[in-house]
């Protein structure tokens, strides 16, 4: 057939030169071993993916030629990475295994394809991502490789993503945003964590995206002047200083200019730092912060300068190694602009994190903050009890948070993650000092164990050795170091107080010659606890009668329960009412679950987000709220989607169901007296002849800001609403809020 065999021939054209392009990727240098490795990996994925097909139809092996590409290209990494994402398929999905990897390419190699396989099980239906997640962790303080590598694989999975069915896009979008995004934000990847924010956007806010990306084309010409408005002048007095220089201004990522507009709850038109200046000077490693100063004092001569805008990186890198100095000045027109200023090497870093890091470390004297960093988060591995949601959280907490800076009284500076407490310093100095603390002074100044440290304080911890960790404790830190410390020296404790529990029992049992051994399961689960070690220590502190167990028949050395019994904290509240048909939704609409009529899952509209049809929608099963339906752009959909995954569900409109929903919007202006109210109802009642259940509203000196509830029928009436009163006298701004 001998289209067939142009097709077989169009394939390979297409892998070829998909191959060559990773090839003059390589920006490291490589020996002539190195190359033979890569084409040797490059061998075996083609043969072993050669029957497999991706979702969009095309070759399977250019995944990972294309995601080798990107870790060598996009991020830097050198021919082990190269080699391993070439492979990081085919242990899962082909014939080929670890031990013909192990054999032909060593054990690093070997090691970091077993690390980014096992990053693809989901065993657990339940808690699926965040396992998941702890797993890619894991694999991250084993070799940061493999979490750069998974990077360049969900890249390219988000890449190519149009093929997918609707509901994975949103799920994966959700995963991305949730744990990718702030993890390459972390490792330093600052463009693929924009990439990954932008990609995310427009999967679940497409309309948006479309809006803006549509509004910054339209405003290109009239940017690029104003840019060099800003920067011509700037030039001149930078060729004075005798040194190459790169200076450029560009517009800012869309999901950044669309989160200003949802923070600050203004329109596109009227957001004007649209875009940063950089200026990035080539100069030798010593003269890089003189000469960044010289820069600032030059731009600051220029245009103003707001002083508390001022950010200096260079001199305290952050601690993914991101440094630079950034201002902010008043350019021309009033306009803020924010310029960004840093030597080629500090970019190469801004760019590329962790692998450019690596690149330069050698000539680095000061301590490695990966170091410190991949330190945090084996402690937070430590902590064998934390199930994986908690653990997810705590990680999201403790890691990718801002930092505070505070010092002991010797005058040596600690970084600890913003919103840490005085108990948390002690914790970061010394267990034992964490331990063992009494008292705690914070500039002199005696303050409680749950105080929030701030920027510069200095910290002075008196311990005894009498004090120990307490159940309080735990509220009192947020690093997962002192907290887990703390549950471990609470367990020790409980341990101690469940043997003395344990003997107590025993007599008990004793005097009713019986045995603890054959009865202990049963005793558990009657009093309803989870393990022995919990009914031990509550026996030793009173909680529990045993002369209770006397009221039971015994049989064969057995206690014979009835009915298990159940602890007070546990005893279930009164089953949550059916859904309240209260002025809600006045009639039901249809809405399609997985593709059938939702009506069998007694859905109900969730009201975080409060759906109207039109909107993009998804429904998740509650454990006992039964199945609600959320907008896709719903606050916590992202929570939800990416913990439980398993339970969301497809959610489509049904087009033949007449309706009502309710929306609320937020209405700003200037108030020119009670006209407003007025113009406001009669527009949406009379012209449009939509019905209002609340409005309010409240002003300070002429200006004003109302809320509106209103009930509609979809989202095209809703638009219709939106533009009708925007275009009202004394009416600056109309959001929808829910
Ligand atoms: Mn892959």
């Amino acid at each position: 057939m001998p289209q067939a065999i142009n097709d077989i021939l169009d394939d390979r054209k297409l892998i070829q030169s998909a191959y060559r392009k990773l090839l003059k990727s390589i920006k490291v240098d490589i020996d002539e071993a190195d190359r033979k490795n890569i084409r040797k990996a490059y061998e075996i994925a083609v043969e072993a993916h050669t029957e497999q097909r991706r979702k969009s139809g095309e070759p399977y092996i250019l995944h990972p030629i294309e995601v080798a590409r990107i870790c060598a290209e996009e991020i830097g990494l050198g021919p082990t990475a190269i080699i391993a994402a070439l492979l990081h398929d085919v242990v899962e999905d082909t014939a080929v295994t670890l031990a013909n990897i192990h054999e032909r390419f060593g054990e690093k190699i070997a090691n970091i394809v077993d690390g980014l396989t096992k990053l693809k099980h989901d065993f657990n239906p339940t808690n699926a991502q965040a396992e998941n997640f702890k797993k890619v962790l894991s694999t991250l303080v084993y070799d940061v490789r493999v979490v750069l590598i998974k990077m360049a694989d969900r890249l390219h999975n988000m890449r190519t993503i149009g093929a997918m069915p609707r509901h994975k896009q949103l799920r994966i979008a959700a995963e991305t945003s949730y744990i990718y995004a702030p993890l390459a934000h972390r490792l330093g990847l600052y463009n693929v964590k924009t990439e990954f924010q932008d990609l995310c956007m427009k999967i679940t806010e497409r309309d948006q995206y479309d809006e803006i990306a549509k509004k910054l084309q339209e405003t290109r010409r009239q940017r690029n002047t104003y840019i060099s408005e800003f920067i011509d002048p700037l030039k001149e007095k930078l060729d004075d200083l005798k040194i190459s220089y790169r200076i450029h201004g560009r517009p800012k990522s869309i999901s950044s200019i669309y989160n200003k507009i949802k923070k600050k709850n203004v329109p596109f038109e009227e957001i004007y730092d649209l875009f940063a200046v950089r200026i990035i000077v080539d100069v030798e490693r010593n003269k890089e912060k003189p000469i960044c100063w010289q820069v600032y004092s030059i731009v600051t001569d220029v245009h103003t300068p707001i002083p508390e805008r001022l950010k200096d990186w260079v001199t305290t890198p952050k601690s993914n190694g991101y440094e630079s100095l950034h201002t902010t000045v008043i350019g021309p027109k009033g306009r803020y602009v924010e310029v960004q200023i840093r030597s080629e090497r500090m970019d190469e870093i801004a760019e590329r994190g962790f692998a450019a890091h690596w690149k330069y470390k050698e000539i680095k004297n000061q301590q490695d903050i990966y170091e410190s960093w991949l330190d945090n988060i084996r402690d937070l591995m430590e902590d064998v009890d934390k199930d994986a949601l908690e653990f997810v959280t705590d990680f999201k907490s403790n890691l990718f948070s801002e930092e505070v800076f505070v010092y002991t009284p010797k005058g040596d500076m600690k970084v600890l993650p913003k919103g840490a407490t005085a108990l948390d310093f002690a914790f970061s100095i010394h267990t034992d000092i964490g331990y063992h603390c009494t008292g705690i002074k914070v500039n002199n100044r005696l303050v409680p164990m749950g105080y929030q440290l701030e920027n510069g304080d200095q910290v002075h911890i008196t311990t005894s050795k009498n004090q120990k960790p307490n159940e309080d404790w735990l509220k009192m830190v947020v690093t997962g170091r002192a907290k887990s410390k703390i549950k471990s020296a609470l367990r020790e404790d409980l341990r101690k107080i469940a043997d003395l529990g344990k003997e107590m029992i025993e007599r008990k049992l004793g005097h009713m010659k019986l045995d603890l051994e054959v009865n202990a399961e049963a005793i558990t689960r009657h009093y309803g606890f989870k393990n022995r070690t919990d009914l031990y220590a509550s026996i030793y502190n009173g909680y529990i009668n045993l002369a209770d167990l006397r009221e039971f028949n015994v049989e064969h050395g057995r206690i014979i329960f009835d009915a298990p019994k159940l602890r007070r904290q546990e005893i279930p509240k009164a089953a949550p009412s059916r859904r309240s048909k209260n002025d809600k939704v006045s009639v039901r609409p249809l809405v399609l679950i997985n593709g059938e009529p939702g009506d069998q899952y007694d859905y109900v509209f969730a009201t975080c987000c409060n759906p109207v049809m039109g909107d993009d929608i998804f429904a998740f099963v509650g454990t006992n709220s039964g199945v609600k339906i959320h907008r896709t752009s719903c606050p916590n959909a992202r929570d939800m989607m990416t913990n439980f995954g398993y339970r969301t569900l497809n959610a489509d409109w049904s087009n033949h169901t007449a309706t009502e929903f309710v929306a609320n919007l937020v209405i700003t202006g200037i108030d020119d007296g009670p006209g407003v109210i007025e113009r406001v109802t009669s527009e949406i009642s009379s012209k449009l002849g939509m019905n209002i259940r609340s409005f309010s509203i409240a002003g300070d000196e002429g200006y004003y800001e109302g809320k509106i509830s209103l009930v509609v029928a979809n989202t095209n009436q809703l638009s219709q609403v939106l533009r009708a009163l925007k275009s009202l006298d004394g009416v600056s701004t109309v959001t929808r809020t829910d």
